[in-house]
Parts: structure tokens; sequence; C-alpha cells
């Protein structure tokens, strides 16, 4: 089915069109009256398919507020404010002008929680059609392995597809600002959303497994249980140091001992240290929960808890070494390559991005000739993506803008993401890039001659400043025509 969706031109999909969807699309065509057997199984792989579809807004003319076009796993629709009109046109969030989003009709129309992922969606500046994307591979196109994965993964099934923590929208919001490394956000957000696999919640799913909490056996393992009232869990918040009256008591709401942890986390009059203990206490004793049930691996209260504080002191240093707390999601760890000059009569442009997961990420470029000297650069603020290669992706196009409006026509552009390089060079298929690759493949042909090229990230450390630094700046971007303080040492080791 996916491999037909994505061959229009073949001779296949044109017959079915003819019979099956000559004026809609065939994600929504109907089975039509004696449908043929082939047509019959492929509507069934369609329901799989469906499952784990995202439409990539592209222009927004033919994608409606209701469709799943987050591109969050599993995909799915914004939530929307109470008035809003589920089969209006998503390009109605656009502003025609500028073609990127409007903040006043996203403010009016969808709940501020999902802003955020959707700043993060790059809008082409000529619009494109949009299309599907395959959610549970990286290049978006799907794959039989993907599928089963899907299948068989406790992705939330349609009977509690309700919008996650719908009624908890204060929990919701904040979980999102807590001090931790983004795993245990989520790991908290499945927790308050039921989307861990805690035994009660898997018998409310009509599964037949023994209720009993595998530690104590002596109350069923609900979230209440598991995570404040088990001896086990008791105990180890007590060596923490938090209050705990609050957390035992069986007449207080789940939600709102869970609010109760979020406000420590929150105070900044509390150390540091304290503050972080409520999250990861929360995680340890998930884990060892699972470890016990599955490895049958019995850690000891006070094992956990030096581990608690082993994780909490990672954290920290992590942080601290890291002053604008950039969290660089990388898949490439690359060997040791320099940076080397272009050939005589050739520029070269590297570019690349710091991605946080805060509102604002970084990109930066610069042009240096082939005796190593820089001719240009400049950083820049941007709202991030919601992946690397995407975000690479942004950062490559504006760079293309800004050498060719500089003047710059035989050039190369490097950057450090294995993966983009690839799309680029093999020009190989990859449908969530679609709307970049094209966007690209339009400005190259600006330039006499281009080449893109993969290098290490040594030998890309001087982008690597430039959209570190503009983080640190108060202006959105800075364009240099001489080499700014801040670069030379870098610029100096690579010549
Ligand atoms: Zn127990």
């Amino acid at each position: 089915m996916w491999k037909i969706s994505q061959r229009p031109h073949s001779l296949l999909f044109r017959v079915l069109k003819h019979r099956y969807f000559r004026n809609g699309s065939i994600w929504n065509a109907t089975k039509g009256c004696q449908p043929s057997y082939g047509w019959n199984s492929l509507l069934y792989g369609r329901e799989l398919l469906n499952k784990g579809l995202q439409v990539q807004v592209g222009c927004g003319n033919t994608t409606k507020m209701s469709d799943p076009w987050l591109p969050t796993i599993p995909p799915r629709a914004p939530s929307l404010l109470p008035y809003t009109n589920p089969l209006l046109e998503v390009s109605s969030l656009i502003d025609p002008r500028t073609n990127q989003w409007d903040q006043q009709r996203l403010m009016d129309s969808i709940d501020h929680i999902d802003h955020q992922i959707i700043h993060r969606i790059y809008l082409p500046p000529v619009p494109q059609h949009d299309n599907v994307v395959w959610s549970y591979t990286k290049d978006g196109n799907y794959t039989v392995k993907s599928g089963y994965h899907m299948m068989t993964s406790n992705a939330p099934s349609d009977t509690d597809r309700c919008p996650p923590l719908a009624q908890y929208p204060d929990l919701a919001k904040n979980i999102w600002t807590v001090d931790a490394p983004p795993k245990l956000k989520h790991f908290l957000w499945r927790l308050l959303s039921n989307a861990l696999g805690i035994k009660s919640t898997l018998r409310s799913r009509n599964i037949n497994i023994d209720p009993l909490c595998s530690r104590c056996c002596s109350a069923d393992e609900t979230k209440d249980h598991l995570f404040f009232s088990c001896p086990f869990a008791n105990m180890l918040w007590h060596l923490t140091g938090i209050p705990i009256t609050y957390l035992q008591s069986p007449h207080i709401q789940f939600e709102d001992k869970i609010r109760y942890l979020l406000k420590i986390m929150e105070d900044k009059l509390i150390p540091r240290s304290t503050r972080l203990l409520p999250i990861w206490t929360l995680w340890r004793l998930w884990k060892c929960r699972n470890d016990l049930l599955y490895s049958a691996k019995d850690h000891s209260i006070q094992k956990c808890y030096e581990s608690i504080n082993a994780d909490i002191g990672e954290w920290v240093s992590i942080m601290s070494l890291d002053p604008i707390n950039s969290r660089e999601i990388r898949t490439f760890s690359s060997h040791t390559s320099r940076w080397e000059p272009p050939p005589v009569g050739w520029v070269k442009c590297n570019y690349d991005v710091s991605l946080t997961q805060y509102p604002t990420s970084g990109m930066g470029w610069v042009i240096r000739n082939s005796q190593g000297i820089l001719l240009n650069c400049g950083m820049g603020k941007f709202e991030g993506r919601h992946t690397v290669e995407e975000a690479e992706a942004s950062a490559l196009v504006w760079s293309m803008q800004c050498a060719w409006s500089l003047g710059y026509r035989r050039i190369i552009f490097e950057g450090d993401n294995l993966n983009l390089c690839k799309h680029l060079m093999q020009c190989s298929s990859a449908p969530k890039l679609r709307i970049f690759l094209m966007t690209i493949e339009a400005w190259k042909q600006q330039f006499t001659s281009t080449k893109f090229q993969y290098t290490g990230r040594q030998g890309n450390k001087v982008a690597d400043k430039l959209a570190k630094t503009i983080l640190l700046k108060y202006q959105d971007w800075n364009l240099f025509h001489t080499c700014p303080p801040f670069l030379k040492h870098y610029v100096i080791c690579d010549q």
C-alpha cells in the first residue's frame, strides 16, 4: 500500500485511482462496489498504515485541523480550543504574506501546549503541497519491520485515544518545564497518561495478568501503590528526606501527589540537589520494578538510593559542562577528521545547528577560501525542529540563501549530519525531509556549481561555535565580514 501510494505515476496507481478514488486520495478511498481481492487487501493494510501516518504540512491547503499533522509518536491532531472548527484547513494558521505560522491565529484556535510543537514544523518559503509520511522510521518511509513494531509495542489503541492528560492541563504543562532529561519528562508524561504497563492499567485493558505487586505481594499493583504506598517505595522516599505524609495518604489522588512533587521540583528556594530528587526517585522506582519483574534482579533500598544520587550527580555535571544547556542529539559519533580547505577556485561553507529543548535553538555558517581564510560567517536563532536532520537542513537552507546573496557561485556546503548528507549526495527518498530537499534543490539551481559534503564534528567546529554563541547573545542574528574575536582561536586551529 505504501509503495503504491509513493508512486503516483505507476500504472497500478493510475488503474486503482481510476476505479476507486477518481476525485479523492488513496488514503480516504472507500471500498467501492465489487472491490477486487487486491483492493480489499490493500484497504486492510491501509488500516494499519493509517495509525502511523502523519500529514506533513507544505501549505496546509488539503489538511484539516483534526488530521494527524503533529509530528508526535503516534502522530496526532493538535488540541483545539473549544470553539475551533476541526474541519478548518491548517493553512488558516499560516500568514500568507510571510508564509510563517501566525502566532495570533495559533493562540485563537489551538491549546498553547501544542504551540511549540507547531513552531518547530518547517514551512517552506515557496508553498508546497501537503503529503503523508510514516512516523515510525527516521526517513519517513514505511518498512515492514517498523509496522510490525508499531503493532506489537504498547502504542495506545483506538479505545484510549482521548488526548492524554486533557483533564490535567496544569500537569501537562508543568511536566515539560521540569529540570530533567527528556527521557524522564517523557516517563512522567506516560505515567500520568496511563501509558506505562502497570498491572492495574493492563488489567483495565482486559489483559489477564496477576494483579498483585511483584514486590510485596500484599496489594494490587496500581500507580499509587507502586510509587507511593508499597513499603519499598515508602522506605525509599524516607531516605530521600522528602516529607511523605502527604504521599502516603490513601485519600489523596495520585495526580495531586504528583502536583505536590512538581511544586518541590519548581521551588527555587530549595537546593537543586533536593529539587531533583522527586523525578529521579519515581524513575528509579519504575526501573527497579522492571528489573525485578523482567530480570529477577532485586535491588536493595540502599542501592536504589545510591543510584538516584549517582544519576543526579551525573545530570548536574552534564548540565554544568554545557553553559547553554544545549542538548545536541547527534546520530553519528565521528572519527577525528579535521577541516579541509576547498580546492583553489572554490569556497567552502560549513553549517551547523545547536538544537536545544527550549523554544530557541541556534544555527551558524562560515565561508572560507582555499587558504582557510574566513570570508563571511553568520549565526542566528530559530525555533528549532523536531529532528536533528530537519534542523540541519534548515541551517543548510539559510546558509545557501546567505551565500547566494553574498555573491558566491562556486561553493561546497559541508555539514556534520551523516543522514542529511547521505540524502543530499545520493538523492535517496526521504519523505520526512521532502520539503527541505526540494527547497535545497531549488536553491542549488541558483549557483554555478555546488557540492554537498559530510565532515565529522571535528571538521565543523567553527560552525558549531557560531550556532552555540548566538544562544548567549541578545540579538536574533549576526552577520560578519571579518573573523569575530570569539572565533579566532577556532579558525586558526583549522588552518
Ligand atoms: Zn508492593
